[in-house]
């Protein structure tokens, strides 16, 4: 769900779109397309409280980071590995 900005209004608790209120991205989100500008301040068009996106890890949101799994792991097949570790008794 994107967030959109044209019904952005500035609030004493800051800035809120359709009542929610925006945070401003962290500095893990830079180099993110989904970040957008609103009275030159940076927000995640996806979701509100970007900080809350990194606190457990990489942001599922982000497209600046390489998330592909797997990467660089080779796969094991359990059963074969089983199999393996039987026959070496
Ligand atoms: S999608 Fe994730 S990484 Fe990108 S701006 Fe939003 S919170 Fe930051």
């Amino acid at each position: 769900m994107a967030v959109d900005f044209s019904n952005a209004v500035t609030t004493d608790e800051g800035v809120q779109v359709n009542g929610v209120v925006m945070h401003q991205i962290v500095e893990q989100c830079e180099g993110c397309e989904r970040i957008k500008e609103f009275e030159g301040a940076k927000y995640c068009g996806t979701y509100p409280q970007p900080a809350a996106k990194w606190r457990l890890g990489i942001c599922n949101f982000s497209t600046h980071t390489k998330t592909a799994p797997g990467k660089g792991k080779a796969k094991v097949n359990p059963l074969k590995a089983s199999k393996r570790a039987a026959k070496g008794r």
